[in-house]
């Protein structure tokens, strides 16, 4: 969807025709303008060429799988991805891509790898989740839950996530909470004080993977200009000032970072944290890229038991979607 278009005409309608155009967008998800049957075949016309509705893409897994993945064509040729992931609660998480590639080359990511083409716009954004809804309401479902885990540093590109998000929560389109809205980063500055400053109730995470810098910097090459001792002071006046709790996103690499010593570290450097407003979220690593295999069953399980013995909540993410190349870090273009 061109964005600026789109708003640009929804601004010269009134009211009453602005609910009405985007009900026929996000609730009767309509893709094409001739269905719109309340606008004028003059404006429908224009919306057809200026602001297109049909969306061109592939599908990978079937609706009963535990998670798909759609490849997306932008207007310019450019493929993004994005992955829904169906919970057994009946639940739905869409993970949405920020950027199309990344230039922050993370030696265990699949995109980071590939490199960057270019930012999104929020019009982009918005597309892959209204592409998802689209695909889940003929099966009675829709979606609960958006992360920016896809492809791409959301801080880099962060006016127009907030963009991206703010249409996607408004009542009159997808009407999905703020609390249903999170946005996972390496951590950027100065753009992460702009992020944690938001004054809606977004949820954080923090793509942390090391305890120290001398190893983040051997897996992230960002942390040489935003080490983990420059952000942990911004991070933690974030929770403390707003009582909010932060997940902290560690990716376990076999014999690299899943050893006690490392979990003890883990332990130590979050220390000043509140536990209490802390998620650690261990990830399974999802084979591919680099020279890094999965921790073993018995080496996450130690690695959890222990931070939980240090009083820190912990929780291990399945790896949903690998078999589609739809898992954490296996996005591509
Ligand atoms: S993990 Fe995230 S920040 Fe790192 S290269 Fe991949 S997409 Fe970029």
């Amino acid at each position: 969807m061109n964005w600026s278009a789109w708003e640009h005409f929804l601004d010269t309608q009134p009211a009453f025709r602005q609910r009405q155009l985007n009900h026929a967008v996000f609730q009767e998800l309509v893709t094409d303008w001739s269905a719109v049957s309340v606008l004028p075949l003059k404006e429908r016309q224009w919306l057809e060429v200026n602001c297109p509705l049909d969306i061109n893409y592939t599908l990978s897994g079937q609706d009963a799988d535990p998670a798909q993945k759609a490849r997306i064509t932008l207007r310019d040729g450019l493929i993004i991805e994005t992955v829904v992931i169906h919970h057994e609660t009946g639940r739905q998480t869409v993970c949405l891509s920020s950027q199309a590639g990344c230039p922050l080359g993370c030696a265990f990511c699949q995109t980071g790898q590939q490199g960057f083409r270019r930012n999104l716009k929020a019009g982009e954004i918005v597309e892959q989740a209204l592409l998802w809804q689209r695909l889940l309401a003929p099966q009675g479902k829709h979606i609960h839950n958006l992360v920016f885990m896809g492809m791409g540093e959301p801080l880099l590109n962060l006016a127009e996530v907030i963009r991206a998000i703010e249409w996607l929560h408004n009542s009159m389109a997808l009407d999905i909470g703020w609390r249903h809205i999170a946005i996972s980063t390496v951590g950027l500055r100065p753009q992460l004080k702009d992020l944690l400053n938001y004054g809606e109730q977004i949820k954080i995470a923090w793509s942390l993977h090391a305890p120290s810098d001398n190893l983040r910097n051997k897996l992230m090459p960002v942390n040489h200009h935003h080490s983990l001792m420059a952000l942990k002071p911004i991070f933690r006046d974030y929770v403390v000032r707003t009582n909010r709790r932060l997940m902290v996103e560690y990716l376990l690499l076999d014999h690299f970072n899943d050893s006690l010593e490392e979990a003890e570290e883990l332990a130590i450097f979050l220390a000043d944290f509140p536990k209490n407003l802390l998620l650690i979220n261990l990830l399974n690593y999802n084979p591919g890229v680099g020279n890094f295999y999965p921790s073993s069953g018995s080496a996450r399980e130690a690695f959890a038991v222990f931070l939980e013995k240090r009083g820190y909540k912990v929780t291990t993410r399945l790896s949903l979607g690998q078999d589609i190349l739809g898992a954490c870090g296996q996005l591509s273009w």
